[in-house]
């Protein structure tokens, strides 16, 4: 095949895996899975990390302070009030990289605010990271409080996303809303990604349905037992994480954000 072709077939398929999804991807779970994030100063780095990521894809990163930990967010302005969060939380437990729980959801956030700089947004996106969520959701409670009376419209977590053992490519929606949950299913069905919907709480997401807004969790398949065995433990390292699976993870949020921006 020459390379006109290739070029070509590249040209030709806009909706395909972009070039660059997977080396934010790896590198992302690579970089931050270099240590726990649990101490102050662990999840100061990581905080400096994600702050570094998000301005080189040119937006203005930003810290939530609150009595006990920092969020890292980025505002993506678009076109009206309307607001869509997309986040994942960079902390651990003690003494577990946390590569698959949950550098793999910090990845997926990156790529996120990645595929939304070459659209045209209706909505205003708010790409976070929170602090704290192994202590007790401690970062995104605060800031679901700091977005109280809003305009929030959607909000996504991803949380562990880096694990496929049985190959199925199937991600589990915690507690979506019927439209949260039509927006997934039109992108997992381009891709091949089935889905399941579950009632699992007690992640990031729980945070702000409790303030009132339409969340939805995403997360490998953490009720049908294909789930990493290594979660909160020193094993849970980067080379552990299914590259494939976290690229499809990154594509299918990366569709279903894309959708949104076309909101009006
Ligand atoms: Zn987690």
């Amino acid at each position: 095949v020459s390379r006109a072709l290739v070029l070509l077939a590249a040209c030709s398929s806009p909706a395909g895996t972009p070039p660059w999804l997977r080396g934010l991807v790896t590198d992302a779970v690579a970089q931050l899975a270099q240590s726990p994030r649990y101490l102050d100063t662990e999840r100061a780095a990581a905080r400096a990390y994600l702050e570094g990521q998000l301005a080189q894809q040119g937006w203005q990163a930003m810290e939530q302070a609150y009595p006990t930990g920092a969020n890292v967010y980025a505002v993506l302005p678009g076109a009206h009030a309307q607001q869509i969060v997309i986040g994942a939380h960079f902390d651990t437990v003690s003494g577990s990289p946390g590569a698959d729980d949950n550098a793999s959801g910090c990845a997926v956030v990156l790529a996120a605010a990645r595929y939304l700089a070459g659209v045209k947004r209706g909505p205003t996106f708010v790409i976070a990271f929170f602090d704290q969520e192994e202590e007790g959701l401690f970062g995104s409670r605060a800031f679901a409080q700091m977005l109280a009376g809003t305009d929030v419209v959607a909000v996504h977590t991803i949380d562990q996303a880096g694990w496929d053992a049985d190959g199925d490519r199937r991600f589990e929606l915690e507690l979506p809303t019927p439209g949260l949950e039509q927006a997934y299913r039109s992108a997992g069905a381009a891709l091949g990604a089935p889905l399941t919907t579950t009632t699992t709480a007690g992640t990031d997401h729980q945070a702000f349905r409790e303030a009132g807004f339409a969340a939805v969790g995403l997360t490998e398949g953490y009720v049908e037992s294909d789930t990493t065995p290594y979660r909160h433990t020193a094993q849970d390292t980067a080379d552990t994480v299914d590259d494939d699976y976290l690229v499809l993870a990154g594509e299918l949020v990366g569709r279903v954000v894309t959708a949104e921006a076309q909101m009006q």
